[in-house]
């Protein structure tokens, strides 16, 4: 493991740029967040290697159920992360999107243990607490349209989905739910049935629930149009799915795992009135692209369309598993008591963690911080793709610090390169940056650093991104040269 020991002075990368536009500094950090010294976890956890532990890992765990680094964590804060050997890395992964206020934010913690002093567990369908309520009434509050609102919570995203269906359903009484390719909703079978993305999540565990259709995402750069996608699905209405009998458009404002593309807000505003005209619900999949990875509470106001339900998870609780649906208060009652729930749904340190995350937002503006840290971003991307990895990086793409860079193998054929996508990933793991890939064909990098990271840490982040690009080129190259 070649990454930054805790107090090895830093790679001096950024010095030898040329970047004229970087004097185009960040105007607005975050509040100062808690800085705890490193911590290597305790005394038994250090004394093991991260190859012993990959081994144990590797016997006792599926091998279904991936990890993209070979490393073992001993202690985060903030956008830091050690390992066990006591190596630092950069965590522009942030856990998936889950950490936009950061690893162990000290409100979060604060809240969470608190809560865990008082009571952990009543399940809220036994014995009801005030946190769950008044997390749903902070959701409610938060989240577009101004009718009455009620929000139920569960544990994972996928769980958030499934419900959003059900309660979609027994509102209408209809089966029908419509998904887009390259959508990603869960791993359930019910959601991987909605899940637009065959590998590696839908392989070899079907058959799927019936009465899911597919209609195309509008992708302008790989030939879908709005008016494209919009022909598809009134073509879907006369083939196969009959709009009498669909209780749901489901989408994501902006594609997550497909690829951090958004949705034009055309589109948004075409499915409305689709949905309005049929007597169809209309869901934002908010479960990666809320919480203020965009700039805005939830990624569709950018288009100012109202959507009747809104799944929520990850960064509500800034590292705590807890999931929600939102949605119009006729709606969300449509199931009799005992329809919906489960008996960890809320839990009660989750919630309290979700209050301190979603004030924390508020309070150390984190989505203005996502904005100005998106834009500064793209200057950066755009600058060293043209210097470091000339006709490589096809696009720079996203909402605000939601931000995702796309490679080619060349910009004549455009040819999705996951090769060297990995590449660049592999040589920022090796230089102590964590990196996560995605879209369709695996050949983007999506950025999802925690917005409360310092400038400082900023930088040195895309600082080695840089030199990891350089290092894919050279890789390149060499191979070549054989
Ligand atoms: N919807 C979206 C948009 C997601 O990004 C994810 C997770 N990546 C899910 C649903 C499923 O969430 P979970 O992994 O918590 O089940």
């Amino acid at each position: 493991m070649t990454a930054n020991k805790p107090n090895k002075p830093r790679a001096k990368s950024t010095k030898s740029q040329s970047n004229t536009r970087k004097s185009k500094m960040l105007s607005k950090q975050p509040a100062a967040v808690k800085k705890a010294p490193p911590r290597v976890a305790d005394v038994e956890t250090k004394r093991k290697s991260n190859a012993e532990l990959l081994a144990r890992r590797n016997a006792a765990v599926p091998r279904g159920v991936a990890s993209a680094a070979p490393f073992f964590a001993a202690s985060a804060d903030n956008a830091e992360l050690w390992d066990v050997e006591g190596n630092r890395f950069i965590d522009f992964a942030g856990g998936i999107a889950v950490l936009n206020t950061g690893h162990r934010h000290a409100k979060v913690v604060a809240a969470a243990k608190a809560q865990e002093d008082l009571y952990t567990h009543t399940s809220f369908q036994v014995v009801p607490y005030e946190p769950y309520v008044a997390l749903a009434e902070k959701l409610n509050a938060l989240s577009p349209g101004d009718f009455a609102k009620k929000t139920l919570l569960v544990t994972t995203g996928a769980e958030a989905v499934e419900n959003a269906v059900k309660i979609a359903r027994a509102h209408t009484g209809r089966p029908g739910v419509i998904a887009f390719t390259g959508g990603y909703h869960g791993r359930t079978l019910l959601t991987l049935g909605m899940t637009g993305k065959v590998s590696p999540y839908k392989k070899d565990v079907g058959p799927f629930p019936s009465d899911i259709f597919r209609a195309p995402f509008p992708d302008a750069r790989n030939g879908v149009t709005v008016q494209d996608a919009l022909n598809a699905l009134e073509t879907l209405f006369l083939s196969d799915a009959d709009p009498e009998r669909v209780a749901a458009i489901i989408l994501e404002p902006v594609l997550g795992e497909g690829g951090y593309l958004p949705v034009p807000a055309e589109m948004w505003q075409a499915l409305r009135a689709i949905c309005d005209k049929h007597g169809i619900l209309l869901i934002s999949d908010e479960i990666q692209a809320g919480f203020g990875r965009t700039g805005a509470w939830f990624a569709i106001e950018h288009s100012g369309v109202t959507p009747d339900l809104i799944t929520v998870a990850k960064s509500m609780a800034g590292g705590y598993p807890i999931a929600g649906v939102i949605g119009r208060a006729d709606v969300m009652d449509a199931l009799a008591p005992g329809g919906l729930g489960g008996t960890y749904g809320g839990n009660p340190v989750a919630c309290a963690a979700a209050l301190a995350a979603i004030e924390a937002i508020e309070s150390e503006g984190l989505l203005a911080r996502s904005t100005a840290l998106g834009d500064h971003m793209r200057v950066r991307f755009a600058d060293m793709g043209a210097r470091v990895a000339p006709y490589r990086m096809w696009d720079i793409r996203g909402i605000g610090a939601m931000l995702a860079v796309e490679f080619v193998s060349d910009f004549e054929t455009a040819a999705p390169d996951a090769a060297f996508t990995k590449s660049i990933i592999a040589h920022a793991l090796k230089r102590g940056l964590i990196l996560l890939a995605c879209g369709m064909h695996g050949n983007a990098v999506r950025i999802m650093v925690p917005l409360t990271a310092s400038d400082a840490i900023i930088e040195e982040g895309l600082a080695i991104f840089e030199a990891a690009l350089a290092d894919a080129v050279a890789a390149e190259q060499q191979i070549a040269a054989e």
